[in-house]
């Protein structure tokens, strides 16, 4: 009799025993349908020697595989990273799993499915939910839940809609082969150091085996034409590529410049695909027949049968770290993708994380550098503002100097961009009568005033409440006021300086599909922004030649808090934004605004010495023992019940084990001690590098038992510790 172990979407479970039946072919890899109890759930064919502590199961308690799906296996090289995910981020493999089978729908046999789209018709009766919905979608379509989940209504208003005509149904195939690129489309006229890269990453792509590189180029110095000759060159061997963005907002510049390189868009991933977008690049990527995908973090996980290349873009970027579900960080794992599929990696950063240059130090990465910007363009200037010696107007945030050269700026026809890494209008609301403070009901953490939209929201978990005209502690009118600056209250000292100027706030809330992104890119190349302000989604990835002035509104901003990383960020993030300066032919001017002129940090920023900057930070981490010389991992206990939360942390504490070279500080309450309602503590385990982490944190709170409604989260090599 036949018999196969599988891996099934159920997180609580790990892989079961069925019996195949005598008319059923699986393989490793193969996507099939095995019940549970009374459900049938989805699951994949598991080499048995994988995971030799499952309990054998005699032949006649085995129940039956129902079906194999139509769709190719999962590539072995597929199997192994889901394996190595699941250990190293202790995390269960069918959590793992659950992200290379991102669309369900995908492997159902159908081949078409009924969107809807509008017809441009008003019903005759409206309402303001109609009303609501029909302005948000717009000329969009999609399906029934997808353009409920758009136009902020329930199902059954759109389901009103399509019934009384203002929307239509329309059969979309979702299996259409998509447009391959043509790597003799446009190649582009490299400069010599560009030329010597390429040549590098092509002769990589020939040698089909496992490669990591470090592509470190000056920000400007023309990194993205580099690697897209080693996507050609992958193209040419009909291999796929995978290129991976920190955000979705830098998708639709990066869509232009491959369209403009390879005469077709490339097939994108993200969160903002519809399922029948979703199912069809899902199909496309698994047969093989895409060859090039664009894509967040989630894109890594997905089976491409003949993975070529690998390219992460802004590779020091934190948003490549997951922190919920399986808490993975992309740049780590695309490596180890490469590792288990034969393929070149390139990691591509102006500004590399302390993590990846030890790599490269230890001569397991690569480094192919970049050292000077494209067609001859120079760096900025960068000039240090002291705020305490020269500070801004009272209520103001923009100091003199700055003032004047975006005046200088302005009236020479070119553009500047202001940077405040702080989303809304103002951070805290309170009351001047009374002291009033508003606090979000779930978390631990201020309301922050928007103006835009009238309302007072949580950036932890999205509560939001109106924008109130009366204190709701005294009652007093007219006696709250807005506390400290975020970018939309810049954007209201620009317009009160310059009222003729025309500004664009440029942050997740403006900014929040590609589509609004592209416009974005059009209207400030097109010459119609003179003035950006925006958060650190403007710091990366754009590239606008008459933006000749950057200014950095409190580059201190990111030093608070104070975490392993915060330094290392803050001279990221600042020297991001200052390579958005001068990248044509004219000169870049960069001011950053600062109550710490003193600091290294601040010094290596003005003085453009990067190398003392690395230096002097690798120092204290190796002294500290702190990553890439040591390691960290977090503990996370969280329950809607205080007490229950403070317990289960206490019992974990309790029952670490003594180990040596291992330090377990805490349990404590998070910084964060409050998040969408549950009660947060947290444990910090630091350990040396030779320790097995892992397997000792998997032991431990194998003996700790908890209530179910709390969670444990393990976080290896966190980036957060709030
Ligand atoms: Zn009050
Ligand atoms: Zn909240």
């Amino acid at each position: 009799m036949s018999r196969a172990r599988v891996l099934i979407l159920n997180a609580a479970l790990g892989p079961l025993d069925y019996r195949v039946p005598h008319d059923m072919r699986v393989e490793p890899g193969s996507i099939v349908i095995a019940p549970l109890g009374p459900r049938q759930l989805v699951g994949v064919v598991w080499e048995e020697d994988r995971f030799p502590d499952v309990e054998p199961v005699g032949d006649n308690r085995l129940r039956p595989l129902l079906n194999v799906l139509d769709v190719p296996p999962l590539p072995g090289p597929l199997r192994r990273l889901i394996e190595w995910t699941a250990h190293y981020y202790v995390a269960p493999p069918a959590a793992v799993l659950r992200m290379a089978l991102a669309s369900i729908s995908a492997l159902e046999g159908a081949r078409t499915v009924i969107e809807y789209r509008p017809t441009g018709a008003t019903p005759d009766r409206m309402t303001d939910q109609r009303t609501q919905a029909l302005e948000r979608i717009g000329v969009r379509q999609g399906l029934i839940r997808e353009l409920a989940l758009i136009g902020g209504v329930s199902d059954a208003v759109i389901r009103g809609l399509v019934k009384s005509g203002a929307f239509e149904p329309v059969e979309v195939s979702t299996d259409t082969p998509f447009p391959v690129p043509n790597p003799g489309y446009a190649p582009p006229a490299l400069s010599e150091a560009q030329q010597a890269a390429s040549s590098r990453f092509v002769e990589a792509i020939r040698a089909v085996d496992f490669q990591p590189f470090l592509l470190d180029g000056v920000t400007g110095s023309g990194k993205t034409e580099v690697y897209f000759e080693a996507i050609a060159e992958a193209i040419r061997q009909n291999r796929q590529t995978l290129v991976l963005l920190p955000e979705i907002a830098l998708t639709e510049p990066f869509l232009e410049r491959f369209e403009a390189r390879f005469g077709t868009v490339p097939v994108s991933w993200h969160s903002g695909l519809r399922q029948s977008e979703r199912r069809r690049a899902w199909r496309a990527i698994a047969s093989g027949q895409a060859k090039v995908v664009v894509g967040a973090r989630s894109a890594l996980y997905l089976p491409y049968p003949q993975l070529g290349l690998i390219v992460v873009d802004e590779a020091h970027e934190t948003s490549f770290k997951q922190e919920d579900g399986v808490h993975y960080h992309a740049r780590d794992v695309a490596v180890m993708r490469g590792l288990m599929e034969k393929c070149p990696v390139i990691l591509a950063s102006a500004t590399p994380a302390i993590e990846t240059r030890h790599q490269v130090e230890l001569g397991r990465y690569e480094e192919i550098k970049l050292p000077s910007r494209f067609g001859g363009a120079q760096m900025p200037d960068v000039i240090g503002l002291n705020l305490l010696t020269d500070p801004p107007e009272r209520g103001r945030w923009i100091a003199p100097p700055l003032v004047k050269a975006m005046e200088e700026t302005l009236k020479k026809g070119e553009q500047s961009l202001l940077f405040l890494n702080r989303r809304g209008y103002a951070p805290l609301t309170l009351c001047r009568h009374c002291g009033y403070r508003f606090q979000c009901p779930n978390c631990t953490a201020w309301m922050v005033e928007h103006r835009l939209t009238r309302r007072l929201a949580c950036h932890h978990c999205g509560h939001v409440i109106p924008a109130p005209d009366i204190c709701p502690e005294c009652k007093e009118e007219d006696s709250l006021v807005p506390c400290g600056p975020g970018v939309e209250r810049i954007a209201d000292e620009v317009r009160a300086l310059w009222p003729e100027a025309r500004v664009a706030i440029v942050t997740s809330d403006t900014l929040w599909s590609p589509a609004k992104a592209a416009e974005f890119v059009k209207s400030v190349e097109a010459g119609a922004v003179d003035i950006i302000v925006g958060t650190q989604l403007v710091t990366k990835g754009y590239h606008f030649p008459n933006l000749t002035l950057v200014g950095v509104v409190d580059a201190d901003l990111g030093l608070e808090g104070g975490d392993l990383r915060a330094t290392e960020r803050t001279f990221q993030q600042v020297m991001q934004v200052a390579g958005r300066a001068g990248r044509g032919e004219k000169p870049g001017r960069v001011f950053i605004q600062t109550r710490v002129p003193g600091a290294g940090v601040m010094q290596a920023l003005i003085s453009g010495d990067t190398e003392a900057f690395y230096t002097a930070e690798t120092e204290q981490r190796r002294r500290a023992h702190a990553p890439p010389f040591g390691r960290f991992a977090a503990i996370i206990v969280s329950s809607e019940d205080s007490r229950e939360a403070a317990e289960t942390a206490r019992l974990i504490g309790a029952a670490a084990p003594h180990v040596e070279g291992m330090h377990v500080y805490g349990p404590a309450p998070a910084p964060l001690a409050v998040l969408r309602g549950r009660h947060r503590h947290r444990l910090l385990v630091h350990a040396t590098r030779q320790l097995d982490v892992q397997d000792i944190l998997r032991e431990w709170l194998g003996n700790v038992v908890w209530k179910s409604g709390t969670r444990v989260a393990v976080d290896i090599d966190p980036y957060s510790f709030v």
